[in-house]
């Protein structure tokens, strides 16, 4: 009899885990390994007594997971439609420059100025299309400059964050609030996320293969019909792993338990 255990099942995620998941008749399964499987439609195949180990232990075969693709981002601002107008003028509507990974998101034609206590940024690129909330993503090294220390947030956690200043062409804004330094995120669809073997929420543990090996040891999984697999840092972020856009990165863990073979190199 073998009891499989949670922690088992995550230690398989790197050679991926076959569907249906076969155990023994005399086989075990703990209740968080049994949600584990559930939340990732992994369904139970029980073998009869005498089978071979290779299906017991499940690993023959299976797909190698693939690489995730890094995209960085550099210091952007995300606009409500009323401080499009604001700072661009009555009726103004973003011009789309360039197609972002994420289905529908653009870099857009235009830019602002940021200004800060201690110092200002100018030419920052707005990301279209507009939303809910004004939104202001720098790097903590922006911050330095800018004498705002922002917390790590994810992409509209904006409560209790600090404002600054935004300028364009037809105007100012005093922001009360809205300015963060991006917490690190992968994008996944569905079909992606079970590839991975996670859900969303899920922290991935995600290492360079680069010159100077970096593990991202937090990265959060967002899962939507509409995302496409790209591992997102800030230019921070990026500088210190040696990483560039179209870089790729690997699973080296899930939620802080290190996969077998998670920090070989590559
Ligand atoms: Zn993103």
């Amino acid at each position: 009899m073998t009891l499989v255990t949670e922690t088992m099942l995550r230690a398989m995620l790197a050679k991926g885990i076959p569907n249906p998941y076969s155990i023994m008749r005399n086989d075990k399964l703990t209740p968080a390994a049994k949600d584990f499987l559930n939340s990732r439609g992994i369904r139970l195949s029980v073998q009869q007594q005498g089978d071979s180990a290779e299906d017991r232990n499940g690993d023959s075969g299976s797909p190698r997971i693939p690489r995730i693709p890094v995209g960085v981002s550099n210091r952007h601002v995300h606009l409500s439609p009323e401080d499009v107008e604001r700072l661009f003028g009555k009726g103004y509507a973003l011009s789309p420059w360039r197609e972002l990974s994420q289905k529908g998101q653009y870099a857009a034609e235009e830019k602002v100025s940021l200004f800060g206590p201690k110092g200002a940024l100018h030419g920052v690129r707005v990301l279209g299309p507009a939303r809910g909330q004004t939104q202001v993503e720098i790097s903590r090294t922006d911050g330095f400059l800018l004498g705002i220390h922002a917390p790590v947030r994810l992409s509209g956690d904006l409560s209790g964050t600090p404002g600054m200043i935004l300028e364009g062409p037809e105007g100012r804004i005093a922001l009360t609030e809205g300015v963060i330094v991006a917490k690190n995120h992968v994008h996944l669809s569905p079909e992606e996320a079970r590839t991975f073997g996670v859900g969303g929420g899920d922290r991935m543990m995600l290492r360079t293969l680069g010159d100077r090996p970096v593990m991202y040891c937090d990265v959060i999984v967002r899962i939507h019909p509409s995302f496409s697999l790209d591992f997102h840092v800030d230019t921070d972020e990026a500088n210190a792993g040696h990483l560039k856009t179209g870089d790729a990165v690997e699973l080296a863990g899930v939620n802080g338990v290190l996969l077998a073979g998670g920090l070989r190199g590559g």
